[in-house]
């Protein structure tokens, strides 16, 4: 098998090239700056350290489903096969946030402005079972390394022509996985992705269902992106029923870890919160998410849920989500009620699944 470059941080570039530290430096440029997809646009000079065998190794864009809202689902093929998913958000999410139409305007390439959202992978399947979400049906298959992760932005960046540092893009490890129990190689590629190819951690969310010793790891972190809990109860029998990894870390904990993330003034904790009808969307839930989340600086994400074959939810009912939306507002918790992207093609949070063998899941774009 080739040795894969993309996903080397600078200490092994170096090693692989026998200890050249200039050229190492060219080739790191190259592969997370430049985003080289080919070894044969380095110059002579540089191609004759990197070894013969070695390749770049990204992975592949093997099929693509494009929403009516411009979101593009990838069916990711890795090297040794396997496949997971990667979501393109045109626009991202801050409009959506504020409830603003975009339907009219257009696709990105069309805006003139680039500003998007890419919502990443960090395992192929996941072992968290929570029991609202369609990754969960998968079990976790093997975690993904920092190349594979990455590698998701730079095959998307270049799909899409985006210069990083002038177009808007923010990255949310929001796809198939837990980050938090692949541990090292998504902090591995979050430096990859911060100091390589140029994207700053203030524009990277991970998403975390809530492993506690990986959320006291990161907040000693020195390049640290944003964090988001995913809570999606207001109680401890609520969550363990939807999430029985709550059997596990409790709500106390799991905010006891948060609160020892360093927060800048005007910093925060993401909060999100599925609502799913009838069972966690009632007014005296959002009164106990507030009660939670008294002491944290928070903000809430709320997430209708999206429906998926073979799980036996409801989604609430739209007068529910928005009082339970207008009574976190009144208390004075920064709140947002989330548009869900590419529900149409099965893109929208906790639908992914690899549809390579799922075909049923695959539907044509209108
Ligand atoms: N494993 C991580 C990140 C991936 S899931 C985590 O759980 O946080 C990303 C978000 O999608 C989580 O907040 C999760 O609660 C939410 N989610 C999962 N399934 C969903 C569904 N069917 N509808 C809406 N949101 C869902
Ligand atoms: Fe895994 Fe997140 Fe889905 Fe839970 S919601 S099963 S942690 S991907």
């Amino acid at each position: 098998m080739q040795a894969s470059l993309f996903g080397q941080d600078l200490d092994e570039l170096t090693s692989a090239l026998r200890g050249e530290s200039r050229r190492a430096r060219q080739l790191w440029r190259a592969l997370y700056r430049d985003r080289v997809a080919n070894l044969d646009i380095l110059s002579n000079r540089l191609r004759a350290f990197v070894p013969q065998d070695a390749s770049i190794g990204h992975p592949i864009l093997a099929q693509t489903a494009t929403s009516v809202d411009g979101t593009e689902r990838y069916l990711v093929r890795l090297a040794d096969g396997e496949t997971i998913e990667t979501v393109w958000m045109p626009e991202g999410e801050a409009e959506d946030f504020n409830g603003r139409d975009l339907r009219n305007r257009g696709r990105l390439a069309d805006t003139g402005y680039k500003r998007a959202t890419i919502c990443i992978s960090s395992q192929v399947g996941c072992a968290v079972n929570c029991q609202f979400c369609l990754t969960a049906k998968l079990g976790v298959k093997r975690n993904l390394t920092a190349g594979e992760i990455a590698g998701q932005v730079a095959v998307v960046l270049n799909r899409h022509h985006i210069r990083v540092g002038v177009d808007r893009i923010n990255l949310v490890l929001m796809g198939m996985g837990e980050p938090f129990l692949n541990y090292d190689h998504v902090m591995k590629a979050i430096r990859l992705i911060v100091e390589g190819i140029g994207i700053p951690a203030s524009r990277i969310t991970i998403s975390t269902s809530g492993i506690e010793p990986s959320i006291r790891r990161f907040a000693a972190e020195t390049i640290r992106p944003n964090l988001a809990l995913s809570l999606n109860a207001p109680n401890d029998e609520i969550r363990e029923q939807v999430m029985p990894i709550n059997r596990k870390w409790k709500i106390a904990d799991l905010l006891e870890a948060v609160k020892t993330i360093p927060l800048n003034k005007r910093g925060w904790i993401n909060v999100e919160y599925v609502l799913l009808g009838g069972i966690n969307d009632q007014p005296e839930h959002a009164q106990q998410v507030l009660e939670l989340l008294k002491d944290i600086q928070a903000k809430v994400n709320l997430i209708v849920w999206n429906p998926g074959p073979g799980i036996a939810y409801t989604q609430p009912d739209p007068a529910d989500v928005a009082r339970f939306h207008r009574i976190l507002i009144d208390n004075g918790m920064p709140t947002f009620t989330r548009r869900p992207r590419g529900r149409d093609i099965y893109a929208a949070c906790g639908q992914l699944k690899r549809t390579l063998e799922q075909p049923e899941l695959v539907q044509v774009a209108v």
